[in-house]
């Protein structure tokens, strides 16, 4: 089989998404601020496959939300192709583990809606929706209502229906988490075939340090509350990859061996805190 594209970090390139000095707090129900991302800065490339590990509560979902455009950050700033976001925009998406298929519409209408929405004529959504519904091996499935379908499939519905709306950036959040181990297999080889035809860039979050090395380009391995980049990873294997080769399984030990401290610590600050939240220093009303 041919060795896929690897998407290097290029030094000239303007980068795709750019995060720079983003903090975010939230307030808690105590009015408190809980400091959930602090000094966030990264760079991600046209074309990259970056995956972001880090213990439950470290802030991945959120960071996905504000490179969406649904949540502001508390300071710094988000940039797609230099451009600050302000807002949720179609060049990019955000594909959640719920995948929010519509269940009284057929694969094929739920395939069509995000273009439809996206204002797109009638004839372009049926040869987009051939084309993404090809692509995630599912044509034979177009008038089928999704509980039909198994969870693998309906996740492929779900990445045909973002793919169709043609955004730049993929954002995924746990997309496989709640998938069993084979079909999450098939779906990391579709995953990493369709990036590589589709040249887009993929920021995909997982808890899963196996399945960030399998994918990324680069793992960002992220600290417990307040959530800071601790280490980077590049991933420089080549590709296809499978869970199970022992480059990936060592490669893949070495970022465990950090997270685990980050889990150990997200464990005791939980037993500790109880009640008490990360403050962050001043905050305090
Ligand atoms: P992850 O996805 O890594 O599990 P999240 O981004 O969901 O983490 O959350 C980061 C932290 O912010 C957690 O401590 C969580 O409880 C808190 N948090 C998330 N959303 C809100 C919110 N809307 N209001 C208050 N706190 C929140
Ligand atoms: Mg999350």
């Amino acid at each position: 089989m041919a060795t896929l594209p690897l998407h290097p970090l290029s030094t000239n390139s303007i980068p795709k998404v750019s995060l720079q000095e983003i903090s975010l707090s939230y307030k808690t129900s105590s009015g408190q601020r809980l400091l959930a991302l602090d000094h966030i800065d990264l760079k991600v490339n046209p074309g990259e496959f970056v995956c972001i590990v880090g213990p439950s509560g470290c802030g991945k979902s959120t960071l996905l939300h504000l490179i969406a455009g649904l949540q502001p950050p508390t300071s710094g700033c988000v940039l797609v192709d230099d451009n600050r976001v302000e807002g949720p925009g179609t060049d990019r998406i955000l594909i959640f583990q719920d995948l929010g298929l519509f269940p009284w519409l057929k694969v094929g209408e739920n395939v069509e809606f995000g273009m439809k929405m996206k204002g797109m004529s009638k004839a372009e959504r049926r040869e987009k929706t051939e084309y993404y519904l090809r692509l995630v091996h599912l044509s034979q499935f177009k008038d089928s209502y999704t509980h039909q379908l198994s969870g693998g499939m309906r996740q492929r519905v779900a990445l045909a229906r973002a793919l169709a709306t043609e955004p730049d950036v993929l954002l995924m959040d746990e997309p496989f988490a709640a998938l069993d181990a084979q079909t999450r297999d098939l779906l990391h080889d579709e995953l990493e075939r369709i990036w590589a035809e589709t040249g887009r860039t993929i920021i995909f979050v997982t808890h899963n340090v196996r399945e960030a090395v399998r994918l990324g380009d680069r793992v960002v391995l992220f600290t417990f509350r307040p959530g800071r980049i601790k280490r980077e990873f590049l991933i420089d294997l080549p590709r296809p990859r499978h869970l199970e080769d022992a480059t990936v399984a060592q490669t893949a030990g070495e970022v465990l061996k950090e997270l685990r401290e980050e889990i150990n610590r997200s464990l005791e600050v939980e037993y500790n805190e109880g009640v008490r939240p990360h403050v962050e220093p001043g905050a305090e009303q």
